[in-house]
């Protein structure tokens, strides 16, 4: 897969750290932004949709499409599976799009092997024990559910030093001009430029 025009942002966090609400307001304030939606075999929570939040299917069919090379990534979380489909990425990438992946730090870590430089962003709580409250508050899943994201929080915290770069979601709406202003120093990065705008970089003799 080429990466040729667009960027890719790999944003991570522990289930609670406020990731997938930052991901949807940056989306909504960027058109130039498209999510990566994941195929999963967990079953939607209220509210999600199918095709926007995941793409829900059944283990059988994530296990074909494992097989078949056509996702990206995958990785095992929370007893569930959750990959990234190849086809829409390489779309988007190819037509200049910059594509969001909201994804475990083992499927960070595929990505980094298969395609290069990304960005990633690691997105913590403000405490473990703002993130225990908010777990609980969403009131979406089981007691045992919680007690076992609560424990698997640490663990994916202490894969926060791959991530470039790190936002404290303490506060909604700094979290998310952080997030906006990652996204903007990316798209200013020398090779990002040189694509953007050839001729003027011909004209200087950079390339
Ligand atoms: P949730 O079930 O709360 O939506 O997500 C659980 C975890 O799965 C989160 O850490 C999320 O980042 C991760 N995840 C979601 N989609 C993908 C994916 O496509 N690949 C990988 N590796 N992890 C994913």
């Amino acid at each position: 897969m080429s990466t040729s025009a667009g960027n890719i942002f790999l944003v991570t966090a522990p289930s609670g750290a406020g990731k997938s609400s930052l991901v949807n307001a940056l989306l909504e304030r960027d058109p130039g932004l498209q999510l990566s939606v994941s195929c999963t075999t967990r079953p939607p929570r209220d509210g999600e949709v199918d095709g926007k939040d995941y793409w829900f299917v059944s283990r059988e069919r994530f296990i074909e499409m494992r097989d078949q090379s056509d996702l990206l990534e995958w990785a095992e979380v929370h007893d569930n599976f959750y990959g990234t489909p190849k086809g829409p990425l390489a779309d988007a990438l190819a037509n200049g799009r910059d594509v969001i992946l909201e994804i475990d730090w083992q499927g960070a870590r595929q990505v980094r092997r298969m395609l290069g430089p990304v960005t990633g962003i690691f997105i913590l709580p403000p405490s473990m024990e703002v993130l225990e409250q908010r777990l609980k508050a969403r009131g979406k899943d089981s007691q045992e559910i919680i007690g076992r994201r609560v424990a698997a929080a640490s663990s994916e915290i202490s894969h926060a030093s791959e991530f470039e770069y790190i936002i404290i979601n303490q506060d909604f709406s700094v979290a998310l001009n952080q997030l906006e202003h990652i996204v903007a120093a990316s798209r200013l990065r020398f090779p990002r430029q040189a694509k953007v705008n050839p001729a003027l970089f011909t004209s200087f003799g950079l390339s």
